[in-house]
């Protein structure tokens, strides 16, 4: 019987997180973690880690939803209080901002939960 590599057992969050967020394997950070734009790789082409097991669920949608809520509001009071942007034209801006930044985040996001189940051995993980 072979010993666990050092690997297998200490899982250490913060670079589990940042390989997650740059879409790479939260387990050696690099293979890929993601085969398509949102749908996790069965197992990492480098370290063999199993991805698929996830459990993300809609955990990253509401994360990502927290998130984009602080920036577009924060984003909005300072683009108001500084510019006298026409209401048509910010009917137009905002949503389209809002759907742009939901598209770039999600899959960081995604990446990153995934990697803190993985590190936490949470769900899948275990
Ligand atoms: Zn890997």
């Amino acid at each position: 019987m072979t010993e666990p590599s050092k690997n297998d057992w200490e899982r250490p969050l913060a670079p589990a997180i940042l390989h997650g967020l740059r879409g790479r394997c939260a387990a050696c950070g690099e293979g890929r973690m993601f085969g398509r734009f949102l749908k996790a790789v069965p197992t990492c082409a480098c370290c063999g880690a199993a991805w698929d097991t996830h459990q993300a669920d809609d955990l990253p949608a509401y994360v990502v939803i927290l998130l984009l809520g602080h920036i577009l509001v924060l984003l909005m009071i300072e683009v108001n209080s500084a510019l006298a942007i026409p209401l048509g034209w910010q009917a137009l801006i905002w949503p389209t901002l809002a759907a742009l930044l939901a598209v770039a985040m999600i899959q960081p996001v995604k990446g990153a939960v995934i990697a803190l189940q993985w590190s936490k051995r949470m769900q899948g993980f275990r």
